[in-house]
């Protein structure tokens, strides 16, 4: 039995939904191109690299 695997593996939905905005604890919305996280609230943007969100709110940048 072969599994295939796809190589462009996005972040998992049960992922995006356990993780808050480390700023302001507010649900995240994901954004594909590029691959980055945003929070609605704060309007904070978490990068991901290597499918990682960076949730780091020193790393993050904030939009207006
Ligand atoms: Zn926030």
């Amino acid at each position: 039995m072969r599994l295939s695997y796809n190589s462009q593996v996005m972040i998992p939905k049960e992922l995006l939904e356990i993780l808050v905005c480390p700023a302001c604890k507010q649900a995240l919305d994901y954004r594909p191109t590029p691959e980055s996280l945003k929070c609605t609230k704060c309007h904070r943007v978490y990068a991901v690299k290597d499918d990682i969100p960076i949730m780091l709110v020193d790393e993050a940048t904030v939009e207006p």
